[in-house]
């Protein structure tokens, strides 16, 4: 589903699957996240081309993770994304690919790279921010004149967010904690909401923490909306094991 956001921003929903954001230039459009699947892509391009009646001049992706990264392989404008996005991506061989289930193809990688922050004009400014956390190379797009947060899967509403077992749960919180605190926040996953994603997550962290140390049990937070409410249980009981197969939380 296609929900305007602002004027110049809109989100494609896809219930559980990674969101896309299209921000609308003056003279083309910037894609945030490309999804799981390239024939996905290829209808989020014709969408956007119908749409807007201008290009993709730019793909930005927020982390190295396939659901937002596979659809790279069908655009031809530049690529960008953190260093360490497309050192990541470097490795995905076809053991990646089955251990995915998805048929092998060669991903398209990252053209152009960054470190710290990337910015952009085209009408209106954008910056794309390292953010680590969820994954040493998550970052963010925030689009100061719309007032809107980009997340990727630094913060993530409906559903269970995705431990993996490159997050860092201290990193995540203080990354949280510096976001800058926009209107409107469109998270990795999940419904696009404002500035209370970003403080839910923080919670939902914090508890996360709680469980792994012992202190508490996920059936302790049966009362709270913001952890029992979520989708997908599952995916609670695969970040808890992720975090506990490690030594560095
Ligand atoms: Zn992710």
């Amino acid at each position: 589903m296609v929900r305007k956001v602002t004027e110049n921003v809109y989100v494609i929903e896809h219930e559980e699957a990674a969101n896309n954001v299209i921000i609308i230039g003056k003279k083309g459009v910037i894609l945030v996240d490309t999804s799981l699947f390239p024939e996905k892509a290829k209808s989020i391009s014709k969408f956007v081309k119908e749409f807007t009646m201008k290009p993709i001049s730019l793909v930005l992706n927020t982390h190295y993770h396939p659901d937002h990264t596979f659809g790279n392989v069908i655009f031809d404008c530049p690529i960008v994304a953190h260093s360490l996005t497309r050192e990541k991506m470097e490795q995905f061989d076809q053991n990646y690919f089955v251990e995915i289930g998805i048929d092998y193809f060669k991903p398209k990688l990252p053209d152009v790279i960054f470190d710290d922050i990337f910015e952009y004009e085209d009408g209106l400014k954008i910056k794309f921010v390292h953010a680590p956390g969820h994954t040493p190379d998550s970052s963010y797009v925030y689009i100061p004149e719309e007032n809107i947060l980009i997340t990727g899967d630094t913060v993530i509403n409906t559903i269970h967010p995705e431990i993996v077992e490159d997050s860092n749960l201290n990193v995540w919180i203080k990354t949280l904690e510096k976001l800058p605190k926009a209107k409107h926040v469109i998270p990795g996953h999940g419904e696009y909401g404002d500035y209370k994603l970003v403080t839910d997550m923080i919670d939902y962290i914090e508890k996360i923490k709680k469980i792994i140390i012992g202190e508490l049990r996920p059936a302790d937070f049966e009362a709270d909306e913001n952890f029992s409410k979520r989708l997908h249980p599952e995916m609670l009981e695969w970040s808890l094991k992720n975090l506990l197969s490690k030594t560095n939380f």
